[in-house]
């Protein structure tokens, strides 16, 4: 457990790693949103950062991110809340009423009932489609062959407000080659978010063209759970 003080020192040093890789690519730090992956962490450590004006934060697990951010975004406004983890179709409900995007569409049937829910609830977050991109088989996503075809499943028959694509590639490869097919799949369908690149990466996914990178462990430090 990080002492608070470290937190809010990692969350620059963190913001200004991305400026400088923004910089070196000749693109704009204002354009790559940081989503601070707080899965696993208190209240009182997301707190710190939400005193600071950071207001840009991922959760993975429905139920864990219901009883810390109902609090949370009672006591803090503009939170934008992403939705990183796999969804099961019995929290689709809950998903849609607390988060402002939803980073892992994956599947037919979950894009349906999304879609359901969200005239439903007359609440429509934004989506991001989860790709598999380096095909493994213990991760989500759709393989990047089905990427071209369910988006636009998607977007034209679901009426899902896609907005963008992300990845999560494998460990201990080469990163950039996964990041370049990410981006040539927002890129062919004109989608504007590019959400790749985590604690151990995202200075190379900026590289790659990422609009959002997603830290967890280099701001808050490593999960113990
Ligand atoms: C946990 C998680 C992250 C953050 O991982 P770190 O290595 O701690 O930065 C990013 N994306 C997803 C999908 C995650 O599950």
């Amino acid at each position: 457990m990080l002492m608070f003080k470290e937190i809010s020192t990692n969350l620059k040093v963190v913001k200004d790693n991305i400026a400088r890789a923004a910089h070196a690519s000749n693109r704009s730090p204002n354009d790559i949103t940081l989503i601070a992956v707080s899965k696993t962490h208190s209240s009182d450590a997301i707190r710190i950062l939400l005193d600071e004006g950071h207001k840009t934060f991922g959760e993975s697990r429905v139920q864990e991110a219901i009883n810390k951010w109902t609090q949370l975004k009672a006591d803090y406004s503009d939170v934008k809340l992403h939705f990183i983890g796999p969804l099961q179709t019995n929290k689709i409900r809950k998903v849609v009423e607390i988060f402002d995007v939803i980073q892992s569409v994956d599947r037919l049937k979950l894009a349906e009932l999304l879609s359901k829910e969200m005239k439903n609830l007359g609440h429509f977050p934004e989506c991001l489609i989860q790709v598999n991109i380096g095909e493994e088989v213990q991760k989500s996503g759709v393989s990047p062959q089905e990427a071209d075809s369910f988006i636009d499943i998607c977007t034209n028959k679901c009426n899902l407000p896609i907005r963008g694509v992300m990845c999560v590639p494998p460990v201990d490869v080469d990163p950039k080659p996964h990041f370049d097919l990410l981006r040539e799949i927002a890129k062919r369908h004109r989608l504007s978010v590019i959400s790749m690149g985590m604690s151990r990466d995202y200075e190379t996914a900026i590289q790659c063209g990422a609009t959002h990178v997603r830290v967890g462990s280099a701001i808050f430090g490593q999960r113990i759970m």
